[in-house]
């Protein structure tokens, strides 16, 4: 059967023909072509930039429980479709169906959610120093925002950028990662169900360089929200600054747990193996340095390599999976890189390092794909490339603290700030952590990854730039007050 061709979306139209497609590959079965996508040029952004602009008066000035019942609609849809949604999720991402269900049921979450803030669109009345003078400051859109996504949870960034911008009254451009553009097209597919008027929301694929570009020189823009790399964030950061654009960048991490000698050791165990190999090691607040109190260290390390052993590697659409491939071959090669970078700095694995290219835990051709071992080195150092720079796959540094101040200060010895966690049972330890760890986002004695809607989300130091994202924090992004002094 042929693949399907999805267009871009641009002023309420599919844009399907004319300018060429790329693919989208199953990472799992690269045999596989999940979609073709219509390559968007520069023109097509500016195209929707003016379609948004000219959307923008209308949208704005619609009631804001209005435009929330629009966004409950698109969770309904999506809620509908849920099973297709999560299944094409890892057919072109390649984690596993559990994890991808989980996903999308989050991106209907915050749907409804970024839904309910449209009734609570708030501001702030305060009394006057003045006699009969009403002042009062309110919420209001800012125009055309620009949305730009990486491939890594192809669905969730994309809602808890797209519908925290339409709640608050601004019109946009969503451009996805070009290895999985699929689950974002599908949230524009639901929108345009959904009955979201013509050029409030536009999408546009394709070339990162390009697209990028003319995104950030498009006119009407007025902001931009960007997760990916540094480097990339870096650059947008520099052209978007030249304009004043109201900037928001979720960049890349190093993320620490400390293990203390006092913590419940298996949860350490599970928590560590959890947050480091799970998603293929590809999720933004993902550990990848584990800083481990050294009465415990021995026996937490043979305890790690033992249960990552354990782990089952293969086709996430199959049953009993717990770790997919790498995204692409690209990531694939990262983790190779990074294999040897370490052996040449004196590590060996103690377990994992190589690709997997023999038969699956379900019988599957692992050669068709991009699968790597889950990979544990011991006795990492802070002067060791793999303690310092992110690798983005399922790579574990284990690191030696002589007590918990010294855990402290490796965990902050690094650029980055995303996320970070504790392993203990000791309360004032759990509190020193919480005010001292230079990170935005702290779980104690959980995963250092996986986050929910409801509160802020963000880093600090290298990894993030801006106001947060998700929760109440992401309307101080996407709007901006207008204060009122009234004489009556
Ligand atoms: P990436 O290479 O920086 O790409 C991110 C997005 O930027 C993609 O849509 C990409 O398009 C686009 N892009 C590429 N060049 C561009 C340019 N010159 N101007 C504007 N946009 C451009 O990152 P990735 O590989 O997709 O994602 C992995 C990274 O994201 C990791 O570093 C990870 O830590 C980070 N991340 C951070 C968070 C967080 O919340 N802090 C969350 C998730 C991921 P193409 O795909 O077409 O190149």
């Amino acid at each position: 059967m042929a693949a399907q061709t999805f267009g871009n979306y641009i002023n309420g139209e599919w844009i399907t023909e004319g300018r060429g497609t790329f693919e989208n590959r199953n990472p799992a079965n690269t045999d596989e072509v999940v979609g073709l996508f219509v390559k968007g040029t520069a023109a097509d952004i500016d195209t929707a930039a003016a379609a948004a602009e000219a959307a923008f008066p209308a949208w704005s000035a619609m009631a804001g429980p209005a435009r929330g019942n629009l966004l409950y609609k698109v969770a309904d849809i999506l809620d509908r479709n849920f099973e297709s949604i999560a299944a094409d999720m890892t057919r072109e991402e390649g984690k596993t169906l559990p994890e991808a269900k989980g996903e999308v049921r989050r991106s209907i979450n915050i749907f409804r959610y970024f839904g309910g803030e449209g009734s609570r669109l708030g501001g702030s009345i305060v009394p006057s120093e003045r006699d009969r003078v009403h002042m009062f400051a309110f919420r209001k859109a800012i125009g055309v925002v620009g949305l730009v996504t990486p491939w890594n949870f192809p669905s969730a960034i994309p809602a808890w950028k797209i519908a925290p911008a339409l709640i608050c009254g601004n019109t946009l451009i969503v451009k996805p990662a070009s290895v999985s553009p699929l689950s974002a097209w599908r949230i524009v597919e639901a929108c345009h169900e959904a009955g979201i008027p013509k050029g409030v929301i536009n999408f546009v694929c394709g070339s990162g360089g390009e697209l990028g570009a003319a995104l950030v020189n498009a006119k009407p823009l007025k902001a931009i929200s960007f997760t990916g790399s540094c480097e990339i964030g870096n650059w947008i950061h520099t052209e978007a600054s030249k304009r004043r654009l109201r900037i928001q960048l979720e960049m890349g991490g190093k993320n620490p747990t400390i293990v203390l000698n006092d913590a419940d050791f298996n949860s350490a165990v599970e928590n560590t193996v959890n947050a480091s190999m799970f998603s293929t090691g590809q999720k933004c607040t993902a550990t990848s340095r584990v800083i481990v109190e050294e009465g415990i260290y021995d026996k937490f390390v043979a305890a790690v390599v033992e249960r990552t052993k354990k782990l089952k590697v293969g086709d996430g659409m199959k049953p009993g999976v717990d770790i997919g491939p790498a995204v692409d071959k690209g990531q694939l090669e990262t983790n190779l890189k990074y294999i040897e970078i370490a052996r040449k700095e004196g590590l060996e694995p103690l377990c994992g390092g190589k690709q997997l290219t023999g038969t699956g835990p379900n019988g599957e051709d692992l050669s068709k794909g991009y699968f790597f071992e889950p990979t544990v080195f011991a006795d990492v150092t802070e002067a060791m490339t793999i303690s310092q720079e992110e690798i983005f796959g399922p790579v574990l540094a284990i690191m030696k603290g002589k007590d918990f101040e010294d855990c402290l200060r490796i965990a902050n010895n690094i650029p980055f700030g995303l996320s970070a966690s504790v392993q203990t049972q000791n309360l004032s330890r759990v509190f020193e952590f919480i005010y001292r760890m230079e990170a935005g986002l702290l779980t104690v004695n959980l995963p250092s990854a996986g986050v929910e809607y409801q509160l802020p989300f963000g880093g600090t130091k290298d990894s993030s730039f801006g106001p947060k994202e998700q929760g109440p924090a992401a309307m101080e992004f996407y709007s901006d007050y207008k204060t009122v002094y009234l004489k009556y």
